[in-house]
């Protein structure tokens, strides 16, 4: 009964599927092929590369996009602007993803210009804080998420906070096959509130259809960003089967 609230009445569960840098041209048409056969009372959101976002013809998922550049359209080569993703109805964006921050070096002002220029574009922004192990074991954790998420959403309206979903993804939980105590989520959940009452929080790292049984027993859970889990689709449909 604890879960039959967010699946009867309108609150649904979010999974967020980041393909990350995967699936080549032919592998994403079996990709979606296989997608397509999944159903579920969760909202999925498709995050494929850049390059795969127009072959998705699938009814089951919503767009969104894994990145998007800071400077809008012009003379930025390599880039491709919020204006450009509206167009291949993109409806989502992953922001501030950690292996950004980690290897393109990304700001949180970096961060903060991108969630204006989706917002601009009425492209809801997926925004991931995180802290790093030696950031969770020196104890200074929340310092490091508070000046991600206040950086990020500086000036934002009540209206926009509300558009759009924070993830929670622990660097040393992704793709590690470690996930937190429930005791150490909430804990992290219930401080993103002090400064986001009423903002989505997800979940990130490492979330498998084995852990999902302790993960959905913890209440503030409003969804899952799947990284690894997102190109196994039959272990996904696990995984979503049991979420329900
Ligand atoms: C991610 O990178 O957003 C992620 C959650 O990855 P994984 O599920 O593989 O840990």
């Amino acid at each position: 009964f604890k879960n039959c609230k967010k699946y009867k009445g309108e609150i649904k569960m979010i999974v967020a599927l980041n393909n990350k840098c995967n699936l080549n041209k032919e592998e994403f048409k079996d990709y979606l092929q296989n997608l397509s056969s999944v159903t579920t009372p969760s909202q999925l959101i498709l995050c494929p590369t850049y390059l795969n976002l127009s072959a998705v013809n699938i009814q089951n998922v919503k767009l969104g996009s894994q990145n998007v550049g800071t400077n809008g359209m012009g003379a930025y080569t390599g880039e491709v602007s919020a204006e450009q993703l509206k167009t291949y109805n993109v409806e989502y964006c992953i922001i501030g993803h950690s292996e950004r921050r980690q290897y393109q070096k990304e700001s949180n002002e970096d961060v903060h210009k991108k969630i204006m220029k989706l917002f601009e574009n009425e492209i809801k922004p997926i925004l991931c804080i995180g802290e790093t192990l030696e950031e969770r074991q020196n104890g200074q954790f929340k310092e490091v998420l508070k000046e991600e998420l206040l950086t990020a959403i500086d000036g934002l309206s009540e209206e926009q906070k509300n558009n759009m979903i924070v993830a929670y993804e622990p660097v040393w939980s992704i793709g590690t096959g470690v996930i937190p105590t429930s005791q150490e989520i909430e804990d992290v959940f219930n401080f993103i509130k002090t400064i986001l009452p009423s903002t989505k929080i997800l979940y990130g790292g490492s979330a498998n259809e084995e852990n999902i049984d302790t993960l959905k027993q913890i209440e503030l859970i409003d969804g899952y960003l799947l990284g690894g889990l997102s190109l196994k689709i039959e272990k996904l449909k696990i995984f979503l089967e049991k979420l329900n």
